[in-house]
């Protein structure tokens, strides 16, 4: 009988492969004690050539990862752990003066240094544990060979199902030995995950017990779109997952076809339509799917992947030139680094009991200005590439946004002092994602050049709801009319001083939420690359004339049931049969 498991998507899409099960083993190995000086000769030498082979695997699956900046970094960031003469030196000397073999030494000295990492009260370096046991694994599979060597050398792609997997772990799988991963662990901005996203492999993570309920080689089918994972599907499963499958995949070919058609509405209104992206790769994918520029770079992902990022400026400026070199002339919105809240809690050297209320976004950066420098001059330096915005997130007041332009005045004339090559001082803009901001928008607005909603903070800091609570998940509501007003006067109120006003959260690819949305007026819809083709569908079956006195209608009314069986009513009777799946999906799951 199949076993069913639900977890959180990852990486969308559909696979359908035999199991292999990449088992994540403690860094324990047998001891084994040397008894002549031949015997402690062969281990050293064989401890240097792992550490020789290790370092090739690494510099291979950099060079393999030319093209994804951030995935790069991470490996050099390996190699110089693989380096470290001290670690090296530590396992040398256990061998010549303990007599263990090299597997052990090398075990040995890897747990003291990660029990030490995993003590520190700074978590910048305690995240550091997870690269040196990356690392370490890999010396001692070349010491050991284990099953990623197995893995490697198959000549029939597999899907991998594990507890958990390890960025560089992700990152060296080929695209061609992988058709999905499922993990026990992991959340949708685990590094496997972004990794996962952007080398387009289905997966499913957070699955709980997959590890231990899947049998290698049983048949297992991921579906990525919904975060489902199947062990041993039946006939009737295989056959609605196969159909799945060829669906998702034929959609992905028409997004090619129509990726040229700009985004209107029926009665010829052009709408900026552009992308979401985490990862700066991504960009090279934008036109493929027909967005137009990009809406929201969430650079924190770089910061998530390379911890060190934020005291590299070369390494921002790689990430932010490639992106505007890859769009332009279109614009690309990057919004400076927006730790906290619910993202990477674990890099926040802090205890704090109300995270989303805490140190997040624009307070992080202005609190730690010599790191926010080195993204804003890197900013600069990039925006000489293509055509550069500027986004802060989390703005309650107008001070922290004269503050930011006082820095970009500095960094300029610094940049021109020493003779750096650098752009015009880009458009800056802040994200509309508190009430603060809506309600005092006409202090704001004399010191911005643009706005972009943020609906997913909004949400939450106007209804007080975490938004990543599943206690309070049914109270989510981007359709509650105290959200639904403050996007009206946003909207009207840049409007009223020519303002432009774009929205990104995720009620821009919301099918109940776009009638309004365009209604009240705002210039650009900003959504996750994948739903570009969908929501473009939507935008053309709307009629403007129609919507904007719906959406006025809706200031009215009471509740989000009302909001909602309004929008749905001429929803229903406008868009095209096949996206009422999505309507439906909406319904359930609020849009949050
Ligand atoms: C938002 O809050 O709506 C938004 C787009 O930013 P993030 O989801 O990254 O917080
Ligand atoms: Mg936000």
């Amino acid at each position: 009988m199949s076993i069913r498991l639900s977890g959180t998507p990852a990486s969308p899409g559909v696979s359908i492969g035999p199991a292999f099960l990449l088992n994540v083993e403690e860094l324990r190995v047998k001891k084994k004690t040397l008894r002549t000086a031949e015997e402690v000769e062969i281990e050293l030498e064989r401890f240097t050539n792992a550490i020789t082979k290790t370092r090739g695997e690494l510099e291979l699956i950099s060079d393999r990862l030319s093209d994804i900046i951030e995935g790069k970094q991470l490996m050099e960031v390996h190699i110089l752990l693989l380096n470290d003469p001290s670690m090296i030196a530590d396992v040398q000397n256990r061998i010549e003066n303990e007599h263990v073999c090299a597997e052990y030494a090398v075990s040995t000295v890897l747990n003291n240094v990660l029990e030490r990492f995993r003590a520190m009260k700074d978590p910048y370096l305690r995240n550091r544990a997870a690269d040196i046991r990356d690392v370490g694994r890999r010396v001692l599979a070349n010491l050991l060979g284990t099953e990623e060597e197995v893995l490697s050398s198959l000549n029939s792609p597999v899907i991998l199902v594990s507890k958990d997997l390890d960025p560089s772990q992700t990152a060296g799988l080929s695209r061609r030995q992988l058709l999905g991963i499922a993990t026990d662990l992991g959340g949708s901005t685990s590094h496997t995950a972004i990794l996962a996203r952007s080398m387009g492999i289905p997966a499913v993570v957070a699955l709980k017990d997959v590890a231990e309920s899947a049998v290698p080689g049983q048949c297992v089918i991921i579906d990525g779109i919904h975060g489902n994972v199947i062990l041993d599907p039946d006939d009737d499963e295989l056959r609605y997952y196969s159909e799945l499958k060829k669906r998702y995949n034929a959609a992905e070919a028409e997004i090619a076809l129509n990726a040229d058609t700009p985004a209107a509405t029926a009665d010829g209104k052009s709408i900026e339509l552009s992308a979401n992206i985490e990862f700066s790769q991504e960009a090279d994918q934008v036109n493929r799917f027909g967005g137009y520029g990009i809406g929201l770079f969430r650079t924190e992902f770089i910061r998530l992947l390379s911890p060190e990022v934020e005291d590299n400026e070369e390494m921002h400026y790689r990430a932010y030139r490639h992106v505007v070199e890859t769009m332009n002339p279109e614009p690309v919105i990057i919004r400076t680094l927006d730790l906290g809240g619910d993202k990477f809690l674990d890099s926040i050297p802090t205890v704090e009991k109300n995270p989303f209320l805490g140190w997040r976004g624009i307070r992080i950066c202005l609190d730690r200005p010599e790191k926010f420098k080195k993204q804003l001059s890197a900013l600069l330096r990039a925006a000489r590439h293509g055509n550069a915005k500027i986004m802060l997130p989390m703005i309650t007041g107008y001070d922290q946004v004269v503050q930011v332009r006082g820095m970009l005045d500095n960094i300029a004339a610094q940049l021109d002092r020493d003779g750096i090559p650098r752009g015009d001082i880009p458009p800056l803009g802040i994200m509309i994602e508190t009430p603060a901001a809506v309600l005092g928008i006409d202090l704001l607005l004399p010191h911005t050049d643009f706005v972009s909603i943020g609906s997913n903070d909004l949400t939450q800091y106007t209804l007080a709801v975490d938004r990543g609570s599943p206690y309070v998940s049914n109270l989510f509501d981007s359709l509650h009319p105290a959200v639904v007003r403050q996007i009206e006067i946003v909207a009207r109120k840049c409007r009223e001083v020519g303002q432009w006003v774009g929205i990104c959260g995720q009620m821009a690819s919301n099918p109940l939420a776009i009638p309004l949305l365009l209604g009240f007026g705002l210039n650009e819809l900003s959504v996750p690359l994948t739903l570009i083709p969908d929501v473009k569908e939507m935008i053309s079956v709307i009629r403007m004339s129609e919507v904007e006195s719906l959406a006025e209608s809706t200031l009215k009314m009471k509740s989000s049931e009302e909001i909602r069986k309004c929008v749905l009513d001429y929803v229903k009777s406008r868009y095209p049969e096949i996206l009422l799946d999505e309507i439906d999906r909406e319904n359930n799951d609020r849009g949050n």
